[in-house]
């Protein structure tokens, strides 16, 4: 049984990964963390998705120790989500967020026999995170198969795609819409379309505009990157 687990938060980068995944395996569970997020809407909108997708498993996990520890703007409501990009690491930034998510998704992989564990972490459109880059991904992965002597492999498909190329991988599923209206990216918490001012929908935005007006080449390079057919 070729097993895959996704970490899966709702937004559109999992989304897609997890349409992905279900072409690709036999059976794919959803883990999702409860971190105390500012937007408890997250969590409903995986729930929704995940039933509207047909996926059988789905794990909800009490990560709230995280909130704890990591100060945000994500984790705490006094603090404002930016509107701009600016240089360096933002406050939208949850420090040790993907080593514990990838962590825990990881020992998860472990107990229900998978062989992957999947992520939507992207280094392309870096919003300057550095647990989405590359190097901490596999370095990431190394250390947990040494230290569960496993040979789980951590997946990363949207790690070189830009966010045009996102879309036209949601596209090539056909499931352009239910990317664009059930998924949730906005940091100020409103699905679909978003808030429209936040830096998390200014690049889905700017990326299906991108997408939509060159569809035929996108597409073309997302084919080229990713050696679909
Ligand atoms: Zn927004």
């Amino acid at each position: 049984m070729q097993r895959a687990v996704v970490v899966f938060s709702g937004g559109q980068d999992s989304t897609t990964c997890l349409i992905q995944a279900m072409k690709q395996y036999q059976e794919v569970h959803c883990i999702t963390f409860d971190y105390g997020q500012r937007h408890r809407a997250e969590i409903e909108v995986a729930e929704k998705l995940v039933k509207q997708l047909g996926v059988k498993a789905h794990k909800v996990l009490d990560a709230t120790l995280l909130n704890e520890l990591a100060i945000s703007s994500l984790t705490r409501d006094n603090i404002p989500v930016p509107t701009q990009v600016n240089n360096g690491i933002p406050n939208t930034f949850v420090p040790g967020r993907n080593v514990l998510f990838l962590t825990l998704a990881a020992i998860y992989a472990y107990q229900v026999e998978a062989e992957a564990v999947i992520t939507g972490v992207c280094e392309t459109d870096f919003s300057g995170y550095p647990d989405c880059r590359d190097e901490f991904v596999k370095s990431l992965n190394a250390s947990v198969n040494l230290g569960m002597a496993s040979n789980i492999r951590f997946e990363t498909p949207l790690m070189w795609l830009n966010k045009a190329e996102t879309w036209a991988l949601a596209d090539y599923y056909h499931h352009l819409d239910t990317i664009r209206h059930n998924t949730l990216t906005c940091y100020n918490g409103i699905q679909g379309d978003g808030c429209g001012e936040c830096p998390a929908c200014h690049l889905r935005q700017n990326g299906l505009e991108q997408y939509m007006s060159h569809k035929e080449a996108v597409m073309l390079d997302l084919k080229k990157k990713t050696g679909l057919s």
